[in-house]
């Protein structure tokens, strides 16, 4: 997926969750006492709110703004595994030779959970981590596919020779090409249902937040 295409498709599929994740809080919370799975969400969804409730102004902008540029710099940086990508021609990395070949260790879910373990002293790296896992999950649906558990599963060779390329062992979603068209529709399509959801997800908010108070 082209750099531009990774921003854009990872902002939307954050909308599309973090949409999504807040419908069903809000539901939970003003519906029907929820038991188990359900009860245990709406927990975490009220502890969530309360916090964002305590805070200022001016802290939830700033929190806002760091988060929203952490998640920007994780929906590129996997590809830091390749010199002629967006994140190494703004960090000016071209020059460091990355170890690993492309698609490994970068594209794996060690460095999401490394972060994770760290984002409880620094909230932020869980926004770049956030970046990262939707990176990884639309390359995941293109031709090559991703080892998620790297180098626990691994790629093989594939293709005509001359035009050989490391897939995934067992990958069976090859939704796109990169920088196919396919790729531009569904930067499209995930563009449009972040900007519904989103909506949804705020009106939403706004009319129960008298019986969330
Ligand atoms: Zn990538």
């Amino acid at each position: 997926m082209l750099g531009r295409h990774h921003v854009e498709s990872g902002v939307a599929l954050g909308v599309i969750g973090a949409g999504v994740a807040t419908i069903a809080g809000v539901r939970l919370l003003t519906g029907q006492p929820a038991s188990g799975l359900g009860a245990a969400y709406a927990q975490w969804f009220s502890h969530v709110l309360d916090g964002v409730a305590a805070m200022s102004w001016g802290a939830r902008l700033r929190g806002l703004a760091v988060g929203v540029v952490a998640f920007i710099v994780g929906t590129l940086l996997p590809d830091i595994d390749v010199p002629t990508s967006s994140i190494c021609k703004i960090l000016h990395t071209g020059l460091i030779r990355w170890p690993f070949p492309h698609r490994t260790l970068t594209h794996s879910i060690w460095p999401i959970l490394v972060l994770l373990f760290f984002s409880t002293w620094l909230p932020w790296l869980a926004w770049l981590a956030a970046g990262m896992f939707t990176h990884i999950l639309l390359d995941s649906l293109s031709t090559s596919g991703v080892c998620w558990l790297w180098p626990l599963t691994r790629y093989r060779k594939s293709g005509r020779m001359g035009h050989r390329k490391r897939v995934n062992q067992r990958h069976r979603v090859h939704l796109y090409k990169v920088g196919g068209s396919v790729e531009a529709a569904l930067n499209r399509v995930l563009v449009l249902g972040a900007i519904v959801i989103g909506v949804v997800a705020v009106v939403t908010l706004l009319a129960n937040h008298a019986a969330l108070a």
